[in-house]
């Protein structure tokens, strides 16, 4: 098997047998990855220098194989030990959440070097002062949505595709459809009173962290707005996600099925 070198963070370990690891890693040349690291927890300095623990990203070298589920690791070197990060708790529960999310949703393999920055740019934001994380955060799920190709839309009323006007029009909240991702604007939500409403902060707010992204979430919610966007985006989240993890053929039929009545949200849970 030939060797290869990428970058990766590391998303989750596990011991192995006495002197083992079996990591988790989301490469920035192979998608998402399974390593045992031989003897890593016996070797002072490990496999040079990176001891492979979770929130580290690091430089290494593997035995690729297509297909396989369990790679073996030759070498593991730290790029960055992201140690400012793990100074604050909101710094780091932040990043957990983040890391969290790119390891249940994605399947093995499946590159995406767009993601892969998005990552990365998202932990180096953690790093800086700041004392607001959720922007990051947020910023972060909206653009990860994006790099799966589910993005958010803000470009018109999902019901009459007229643009999303925020004040002076009808007074009345938006109303979400996780299943297109888009807003009916007020002038329409009477009439498909269906779904999730969304204030008109909120839909402001979201629009506005998409076009800044993980680099300038320095925007402040207020309590109830950022309540929302938690909400929406957690919403969203799952339902696209359950929808990457179902069988090409089930997914179809829901497709079908959720075309047919696109103003309901199905299948929520929250
Ligand atoms: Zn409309």
């Amino acid at each position: 098997m030939p060797l290869v070198k990428t970058e990766a963070i590391v998303l989750r370990t596990m011991n192995y047998r006495e002197t083992s690891k079996i990591a988790t890693l989301y490469t920035r040349d192979y998608g998402k990855i399974r390593v045992l690291a031989k003897g890593i927890r016996r070797q002072k300095g490990g496999y040079g220098g990176a001891s492979l623990d979770a929130l580290t990203c690091d430089t290494i070298v593997f035995s690729y194989r297509e297909g396989r589920s369990l790679l073996t690791l030759a070498q593991a070197d730290i790029l960055d030990p992201y140690l400012s990060l793990k100074e604050s708790y909101e710094a780091i529960s932040t990043a957990w959440q983040i890391i969290e999310l790119v390891d249940r949703s994605l399947h093995d393999g499946e590159p995406n070097l767009r993601l892969y920055e998005l990552l990365r740019e998202a932990l180096a934001q953690l790093k800086c002062e700041r004392t607001h994380f959720e922007p990051v955060l947020f910023a972060f799920e909206i653009a990860f949505a994006e790099s799966l190709g589910f993005a958010l839309q803000f470009e018109g009323c999902i019901h009459c595709g007229e643009p999303l006007r925020f004040g002076g029009g009808k007074p009345g909240g938006f109303i979400f459809s996780p299943v297109l991702g888009g807003f009916t604007g007020p002038e329409c939500s009477s009439e498909h009173a269906a779904g999730t409403k969304v204030s008109p902060g909120a839909v402001r707010s979201l629009q506005h962290l998409k076009e800044e992204g993980v680099a300038a979430a320095h925007i402040r919610f207020t309590l109830p707005v950022s309540n929302e966007i938690d909400a929406l985006l957690s919403h969203f989240l799952r339902y696209h996600v359950d929808e990457l993890d179902r069988p090409p053929a089930s997914k179809q039929r829901r497709k079908n099925s959720a075309a047919g009545s696109a103003s309901q949200d199905l299948h929520m849970r929250r």
